[in-house]
């Protein structure tokens, strides 16, 4: 039986202010190695419960999967093993800031045949507003890296709605992202969830309002429509063939997999969440 799978890899260089997604700051733990035994631990429990399990594709999402080591992602995806479709679609989340040529090399190597570069703006003074660890330039340059080292699949994502944003931002973001040649993009709105840093700093009197939100909303649809994107769901784009597969099993309704704190599943017939503390998953 055809299934997703979705590892949760609950690091990042540090946390960015709005971002409600499990994950912990590298500095705060000596986590990564015992981890990745972790993962393995929990794929071969479910391929030898479900030996009949054909992984079609797999997500590595985050927190920041990129801040692993190639080695990581081979030793999974070897744990996979006979139950991995030869054609599966195999996503990995890029941080930039956290990969240069080699790494992205390295990854392609070890069997990711698709990344979503975490590029949120073209300008410098947004993503400085929203803590992102990286400028417009630097993430540009991890899109060309990584057609330089063969990624023939490469996504993007775009925040709408945050502070400092206006229309001729945001046209000159999508124009910017889709002039990097990218095959995908997906755009979301951004979101004040409660505990996080932003809901504390009073910066939704900031940030465009719901109205100004939806009206840049439909202006990157319109913009990304000129540059050729298809809208296939709410919130993601691609030239025609290159829609998200795995993103797909979500809104078709299709099972898969999910392993790491905070990771969601639907398989066997029911949902369920990991909870999101990355102590339980090495007990
Ligand atoms: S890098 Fe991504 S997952 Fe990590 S804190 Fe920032 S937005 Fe959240």
């Amino acid at each position: 039986m055809n299934t997703g799978l979705y590892i949760h890899v609950p690091f990042c260089v540090r946390k960015c202010p709005y971002c409600d997604f499990y994950s912990v700051s590298v500095s705060e733990n000596g986590l990564s190695g015992s981890y990745t035994e972790a993962v393995i631990r929990n794929i071969n429990r479910y391929t030898s419960e479900y030996s009949d399990i054909i992984f079609d594709t797999v997500y590595f999402g985050g927190g920041t999967p990129s801040f692993m080591d190639s080695s990581f992602f081979s030793r999974v995806l070897e744990t996979a093993g006979r139950n991995l479709s030869p054609e599966a679609e195999i996503t990995m989340e890029v941080n930039p800031g956290t990969v240069n040529f080699e790494k992205l090399n390295s990854f392609r190597s070890a069997g990711i045949n698709r990344i979503s570069v975490g590029i949120q703006s073209a300008s410098d003074s947004e993503l400085y507003d929203l803590g992102r660890i990286h400028t417009f330039r630097e993430a540009a340059e991890v899109v060309n890296d990584g057609f330089r080292a063969g990624f023939t699949n490469i996504s993007a994502d775009l925040m709408i709605g945050v502070k400092g944003q206006n229309s001729e931002s945001l046209v000159n973001s999508v124009n910017s992202i889709a002039g990097l040649g990218v095959q995908h993009v997906s755009s979301y709105m951004l979101k004040i969830e409660p505990g996080t840093p932003y809901s504390r700093s009073g910066i939704s009197e900031l940030i465009p309002d719901d109205d100004e939100s939806a009206d840049m909303y439909l202006l990157a649809v319109r913009t990304l429509a000129e540059r050729g994107y298809v809208q296939y769901e709410i919130s993601n784009f691609s030239r025609p063939g290159f829609e998200s597969r795995h993103n797909l099993k979500y809104w078709h309704c299709e099972e898969y997999i999910g392993i790491g704190p905070s990771a969601h599943s639907f398989f066997g017939g029911r949902r369920f969440e990991v909870p999101r503390n990355l102590s339980l998953i090495h007990i």
